[in-house]
């Protein structure tokens, strides 16, 4: 199947969708779950699908150090190797090298920098994170993109940069696709695979107009807004995704990289954006703090040593339906690794079941009164 999307129905700025995949179709506005190196912390495949997840995450920087694109494109590509057959996108890796990673170096060519793992000297410039998630053969690929404050002092210059290095991506990729005769050291797993350019510019709009013109003119299949959640204020984040969003092509899906909170997610696809991934609701289960209709609960209070109920009484998760607020609190407690795991599965089908009820809403033209009564009873605190 070739990579295409379709927008369904549309209300206000918010949009619901179908993007088609080489390894299957996803129902948009979609969360994407983070399997950092090949899993999702805590849980089986199985369970990922159980609570509805339809494409995850890969990061291109920690398969890349370990086991290594080679490797695993010798097994087939990241589907075969880890037998996850549904869609998986790719980071680039640069966010990664860039915070986990000893003396990151940035030059106009790329990057150096020393493996968090052993101290292996490595590089990745646009082209090379380009080539290993071709091995990887994630369905969409990300450009490697520069950081604000990561080699460069100012929004323009990491803007301009980014915008460089997303014309030699996807120079790259092309080749790739059209001659892989001419790169025989790189095994392209997956023929079918999308690439993504990344909006960036920080918090000056004006900017961030003109990263989407410039990366635009290097004709991706889509698009992401990048450089965001990474510190400002919440309704500094809302205004830039609402100024970028609408400016992004109207026929390809619009991924906001890193977000969020659930109500984050709700004010997001009001202003126009499709896809999101973040390490929220599996991180924060493993911190014991779960995610529900009414807000944050964190299970080792001394409140709910004794409390019978559910986890969350509006959620129809594994979790929810089977176990007490007690028990959770008692296998965390005792550090049992099962905690870890009945949380992740609950607060990953709340994201999931949220942007399921997300597009049944904009389907129905009643996408407003959820996101009203969604602000009504749910609490960050
Ligand atoms: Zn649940």
């Amino acid at each position: 199947m070739p990579f295409s999307f379709t927008v369904t129905y549309t209300e206000g700025q918010a949009r619901r969708g179908v993007l088609t995949t080489p390894h299957g179709v996803v129902q948009t506005p979609c969360f994407m779950p983070v399997g950092t190196r090949g899993a999702v912390k805590g849980i089986t495949h199985r369970d990922v699908e159980d609570v509805g997840a339809e494409i995850i995450l890969g990061n291109t920087y920690h398969l890349h150090l370990r086991p290594g694109d080679d490797l695993i494109a010798r097994a087939g590509g990241l589907h075969a190797f880890t037998g996850w057959h549904k869609p998986i996108l790719t980071d680039s890796g640069g966010y990664q090298v860039f915070s986990l990673a000893d003396r990151a170096k940035v030059t106009e060519e790329g990057v150096t920098f020393r493996s968090h793992l052993d101290g292996a000297l490595c590089a990745l410039s646009p082209e090379k994170a380009t080539d290993i998630q071709s091995q990887l053969g994630s369905d969409i690929a990300m450009v490697l993109d520069q950081l604000i404050g990561a080699g460069v002092r100012d929004p323009r210059s990491a803007m301009e940069r980014s915008a460089r290095w997303a014309r030699r991506a996807r120079a790259r990729l092309l080749q790739l696709r059209e001659d892989p005769k001419s790169a025989p050291e790189v095994i392209v797993t997956n023929p079918g695979q999308a690439q993504f350019g990344i909006i960036q510019g920080g918090t000056d709009l004006a900017l961030r107009t003109e990263s989407v013109q410039a990366t635009a003119d290097a004709g991706f299949e889509s698009y992401a807004i990048g450089g965001l959640s990474v510190g400002e204020p919440v309704d500094v984040m809302y205004e830039v995704v609402g100024h970028t969003a609408p400016q992004l092509p109207e026929h390809s899906p619009r991924y906001l990289m890193g977000t969020g909170m659930p109500d984050d997610l709700i004010e997001c696809v009001a202003r126009g954006v499709d896809m999101f991934d973040c390490v929220l609701p599996t991180r924060n289960a493993r911190n014991g703090q779960l995610l529900t209709w009414a807000g944050v609960l964190v299970i080792k209070n001394a409140q709910y040593a004794e409390d019978r109920q559910p986890p969350d009484p509006g959620c129809g998760c594994y979790t929810c339906r089977t176990f007490s607020r007690a028990y959770l609190r008692h296998l965390f407690m005792a550090g049992e690794m099962t905690a870890a795991t009945l949380l992740t599965v609950h607060n990953l089908y709340f994201y999931l079941d949220l942007m399921h009820r997300i597009r049944d809403a904009i389907g129905f033209g009643s996408f407003g009164k959820l996101r009203q009564e969604f602000h009504q009873t749910f609490s960050r605190r």
